[in-house]
């Protein structure tokens, strides 16, 4: 397990920009340590251990890019076009034999090069003539249609690093270089607890004053998708001790807690005291809305989270404090999102020095432009608001107002986890 000081989330001032609180997560999370192998098949989304420099240049010999025919650079023609004799064929996966200089051979793409030749003309670029030989038009350059061995990567060259988060692009290349498992960090392991007497699990009956609860499934679904191993401890009760006793109970064999509600500063907010009387706990009153404070904590070394218990809040609020700890934990590169900037089609007034997010949807509009549509309501518990919609537009801490027309930062959902 990871482990960590008691005051490693503590933080001077009242209030706390998404930025001070990822910088706070970068400096003080460290990852943990186990490497295991897996098979290229089980790749995607686990974070690479270690680099990898190329154990073979790519392509790992020179071929032709195309159909068509393989010449000596010193054949080609000038000025008018010129007849060689077609002397061989070579096909993709076949060896070449050497061409002699004024010969010309049949070439197909993949196939590596006759020894000899450099320049490759297309076959839509060339006729025969009635005794089989190509005719080959003026202008091409010598070296064209050749791909040569390294050109995409060289021999010996770092080409996935440490830290990267696998996408299937990253296991191609490995599998280009004829590796069949990588190091990959583990996953790591999070407890994941709803907390409310308000809360029914789907499944068992909901009392006419309860709801089910919706946010441990949305939470440990953004967990998975960031390659956590998760376990589900269901819905602790709103009383303090007994949340005491879970929590300390998981931490040893979890690398992050993560909880959804009861951290506000209400009298009913047990999971506050309950961490408390745990381990260590700092509220995190963050500068951003959809948004309330945060509670971060330690509990035998072990990181606490506990969201917001509205669901959009709990959402927003993951992106920006949960998503980057279990990336540091899991020993990924530090992935800024980048928002898309888009035209904004709606107005809002927000307040200076917060973050804020609206929930978007992205459209066509008639001159071709990508438009964001804001969801007409703005209530924190709407779930609707974040299924009906394509993502967030983020607006900056001094931005005060947008209008139509202006332009903005958009965050797909699919970025964010
Ligand atoms: P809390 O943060 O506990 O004060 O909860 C704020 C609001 O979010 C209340 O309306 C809760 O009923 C709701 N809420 C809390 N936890 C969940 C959950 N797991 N699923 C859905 N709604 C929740
Ligand atoms: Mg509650």
């Amino acid at each position: 397990m990871a482990q960590l000081s008691d005051d490693c989330f503590a933080f001077g001032g009242p209030m706390l920009s998404v930025d001070e609180a990822v910088g706070i997560i970068a400096a003080k999370v460290t990852a943990v340590q186990d490497i295991e192998s897996v098979a290229l098949v089980a790749a995607d989304g686990r974070i690479l251990a270690r680099d990898i420099a190329a154990p073979l240049a790519l392509p790992p010999f020179t071929n032709s890019a195309v159909d068509g025919y393989a010449v000596h650079g010193s054949d080609l023609p000038r000025g008018t076009e010129k007849t060689l004799p077609v002397k061989g064929r070579v096909a993709a996966g076949r060896a070449a034999q050497a061409a002699k200089p004024g010969e010309a051979v049949r070439i197909f793409t993949g196939a590596p090069m006759p020894e000899g030749t450099d320049t490759v003309f297309m076959q839509e670029d060339v006729r025969l003539d009635a005794r089989g030989n190509v005719v080959l038009p003026a202008g091409l350059k010598a070296g064209a249609n050749v791909r040569p061995a390294g050109e995409d990567i060289p021999q010996g060259q770092v080409a996935l690093k440490a830290g990267q988060r696998l996408r299937p692009q990253d296991i191609a290349l490995a599998a280009a270089f004829g590796l069949t498992r990588l190091d990959v960090a583990r996953r790591i392991r999070v407890a994941v607890f709803s907390t409310g007497d308000e809360l029914a699990s789907p499944g068992t009956p909901r009392a006419a004053a309860q709801l089910f609860d919706s946010n441990r499934f949305m939470l440990m679904a953004m967990l998975r998708r960031l390659g956590c191993e998760v376990s589900d401890l269901g819905i602790l009760r709103d009383e303090r001790d007994p949340l005491a006793t879970a929590l300390k109970r998981v931490a040893g064999e979890h690398d992050l807690i993560l909880t959804t509600g009861g951290v506000s500063t209400g009298e009913e907010d047990h999971v506050k005291a309950g961490v408390e009387s745990a381990g260590r706990l700092v509220l995190w009153r963050m500068a951003i809305k959809p948004g309330r404070p945060v509670a971060m904590g330690i509990i035998s070394g072990t990181p606490f989270i506990g969201l917001p218990g509205n669901p959009v809040a709990s959402f927003v609020t993951f992106v920006h404090v949960v998503r980057p700890i279990v990336l540091a934990l899991s020993g990924a590169a530090p992935a800024p999102i980048l928002p898309m900037p888009v035209r904004a089609a709606f107005a809002y007034k927000k307040k200076s020095g917060r973050r804020e997010y609206v929930r978007v949807t992205l459209r066509r509009a008639a001159d071709g432009a990508l438009e964001a549509q804001k969801f007409p309501r703005e209530g924190a518990g709407l779930l609707s608001s974040l299924v009906d919609t394509d993502g967030l537009v983020e607006l900056p801490e001094p931005v005060t107002s947008v209008e139509p027309g202006d332009t903005v930062g958009f965050l797909g959902y699919a970025n964010l986890m």
